[in-house]
């Protein structure tokens, strides 16, 4: 286990503070892990309707990896976090007095309390800490008071005045959209009650979605319609929430307000082309939106709508770490390598696919959502994060040789950070879903699942993906007959499986789920054995822009440290293109023999898992290539220049080699700016 170190720029007393507080949470992680009891349900609750059931977050416990790691760092990370001072903007806008100042950075003028009530509430009902709990109770409570205060149910982090320019038509200034922030304190309220049991949350967010009905009835059609090309986040979803919640269809129809009919109905019917120069994350929670509320109410439109548009975005926007955007925006499908001097990959984009992901496998368990939900977890997700402060990033350079540019711990807050402390608390939340007869393994992290209804623990041990193997052990109170599903990922040929050391004949094929029915007994064990190879992946619009990927992994070209300092690698600026003035690379390594198989170039270094090396016929100049996600601290290129031989024998000569161009001032800025 790392240790925080000397990346932190606030010195040594923060490093000490949250090596302490990590010191602290690992041993509470350590306790036997608690399922907090679901809160009790309001007469009139809908249950959602779903093939599969997930656990509870505390029924899974994380063993030693590096996602317990991230997610333990994060969890010191909500330790060192002040409720008072996420609350200081909601407790001025309903004409309270802030207990203490606002943190620094974006918080100054929106907030993601939201996201860190959402946080805390994920981790508690993971832990059972109660440390965790007490921040939400305490941001409720606070929450409340300035409800009260405010007196006719608003608790928001934005002025009124911004909801008033929709109700009379105006546009609403840039910066800082008004919904979207609001459903961030949405989302965490709901999350609060149920995931930490807090009563007075549902209460709130009952008033608040009252006064947003109340603001919605004044506009009509005309009016919310352009309020909707403004970046609103999930409304939908919350509202659909709440009304799942109070069974008070009033809420349902709130939700239908939010319906921007400009991008609904060209994806419902299948013109994937509309979202060519939208800002990416203001689309996709609209599809989580519609997504649950299929599963609330059944309506097959809206799932019909929502699955076209997630598969449109992997299949016509999304790199090779998952994510999707350039500067933040959709831009013309399919062409990619035209993007790859932007900032790309908003990791806030991500978080919302895997949501989306997430909520269409619980319709329909598919191996597909889960091997693009693997793949974004380790190449975005858990390359998001800096692997020893914990702190976050924002979007990617993908090629050049650009460093990764990481948050500060309280003067940043940019979007990332607040859905940045979601994303690593709950890596427990879709390893295995079950229903009455089968339960689904889906990703292969190490853990233990408590499956107390059935008298079932599965254990899973692995050191996945640096190795192929995956073992699971069963403790069973009983025989148990039971159907187990295990994700056999679409690029795992040759896979092999053995129960108890007898190899099983395998139906099906890779992108599907191996399914074995046996009554399993106390110490049956099963051995999966999924062998990796490494491909080459080129962009749709340049065969010779490519990456590496080897199994689920996206490798990353490490060019190291010269010319940059680590220490620097966090600050407030979230465009690493214009935070760095440090010399790029003169030049980038060149892969030189696109015409042989990749087999024969790229070698694996002994000793070192995910590390390879190409010889010199086949590369530029000499380069390591290791999972993206341990190259975040240094130079590195997911995306390389790639030639056959015959090719490279010509470019070469030519007067400059294919280096990153250095981007002017205005590189990363966003074709429009009404979203963030
Ligand atoms: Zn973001």
């Amino acid at each position: 286990m790392k240790k925080t170190n000397m990346i932190l720029t606030s010195g040594c007393l923060l490093v000490c503070v949250l090596g302490a507080s990590l010191a602290a949470a690992e041993s509470n992680h350590e306790k036997s892990p608690v399922v907090i009891p679901p809160a009790a349900e309001p007469a009139g609750a809908k249950s959602p309707n779903y093939q599969v059931e997930p656990f509870a977050l505390g029924q899974v416990k994380l063993l030693p990896s590096e996602f317990s790691h991230a997610r333990d760092l994060n969890a010191a990370y909500l330790l060192q976090l002040d409720p008072d001072r996420f609350m200081a903007l909601t407790r001025e806008m309903c004409g309270l007095k802030p207990k203490k100042e606002s943190y620094g950075g974006w918080e100054k003028r929106i907030s993601e309390m939201g996201h860190y009530i959402s946080a805390c509430a994920l981790q508690y009902a993971a832990s059972g800490d109660e440390r965790y709990k007490q921040r939400v109770d305490t941001m409720v409570a606070e929450m409340a008071e300035a409800q009260q205060a405010a007196g006719d149910g608003f608790v928001g982090c934005i002025s009124r005045d911004k909801f008033e320019l929709f109700v009379r038509g105006e546009d609403v200034p840039k910066g800082g959209p008004p919904w979207y922030y609001l459903h961030k304190q949405y989302a965490g309220l709901i999350d609060a009650y149920e995931l930490a049991g807090n009563q007075q949350a549902l209460e709130v967010v009952v008033k608040f979605a009252d006064w947003a009905d109340g603001l919605l009835s004044r506009m009509n059609d005309q009016q919310i319609q352009k309020m909707l090309k403004v970046e609103h986040g999930g409304m939908i979803e919350s509202l659909v929430e709440i009304y799942r919640l109070t069974g008070n269809d009033r809420y349902l129809k709130t939700a239908g307000k939010f319906h921007h009919r400009a991008v609904f109905d060209p994806i419902a019917a299948g013109k994937g082309e509309v979202l060519a120069g939208l800002h990416a994350n203001t689309q996709i929670p609209k599809f989580i939106g519609l997504m649950r509320r299929y599963q609330i109410t059944g309506n097959e439109h809206d799932r019909k709508t929502a699955e076209f548009f997630f598969r449109y975005v992997l299949d016509h926007h999304t790199f090779a770490n998952g994510g999707n955007s350039a500067s933040e925006h959709f831009r013309t499908p399919d062409k990619l390598a035209a993007e790859l001097h932007r900032e790309l990959t908003e990791t806030c984009n991500t978080y919302n696919m895997l949501k989306l992901a997430r909520l269409l496998f619980l319709t329909e368990p598919r191996a597909e959502l889960m091997d693009y939900y693997e793949h974004a977890l380790y190449n975005h997700i858990l390359a998001s994060q800096h692997p020893e402060s914990g702190m976050f990033t924002y979007k990617y350079m993908l090629y050049g040789g650009y460093p990764q540019a990481f948050s500060t711990p309280f003067d940043s807050f940019w979007c990332c950070v607040g859905s940045g402390m979601e994303n690593h608390t709950k890596y427990m939340q879709n390893i295995f879903f079950h229903d009455e007869k089968s339960l689904w393994v889906n990703l292969f992290i190490p853990s233990e699942l408590d499956w107390k209804a059935r008298g079932l623990k599965v254990r899973l041990e692995t050191q996945y993906p640096d190795k192929e193997d995956v073992a699971l052990s069963i403790s069973a109170a009983s025989p148990t007959p039971l159907t187990l599903r295990l994700r056999w990922p679409a690029w795992a040929q040759g896979a092999v499986l053995k129960v108890n050391g007898e190899t099983q004949s395998l139906s099906g094929s890779p992108g599907q789920y191996v399914a074995v029915t046996r009554t399993w007994s106390d110490g049956d064990n099963i051995s999966w054995h999924l062998p990796m190879r490494a491909k080459v992946k080129a962009l749709p619009d340049d065969p010779n822009k490519v990456a590496l990927t080897y199994g689920p992994v996206t490798l990353a070209a490490a060019l190291g440290r010269a010319n940059i300092q680590v220490e620097n690698l966090q600050g407030r600026d979230v465009r690493s293109s214009r935070r760095w003035d440090w010399p790029l690379p003169k030049t980038l390594p060149v892969l030189t023999a696109l015409d042989r198989p990749v087999a024969d170039w790229l070698q694996p270094v002994a000793g070192k898992p995910l590390t390879f090396q190409i010889p010199p016929d086949a590369v530029s100049e000499p380069v390591t290539l290791v999972a993206c996600w341990r190259a975040n601290t240094q130079r590195y290129a997911q995306y390389l220049d790639a030639f056959s031989a015959a090719d490279w024998k010509v470019k070469k000569d030519l007067p400059k080699p294919p280096v990153a161009k250095k981007r002017g001032k205005k590189a990363g800025k966003s074709v429009k700016d009404d979203a963030e």
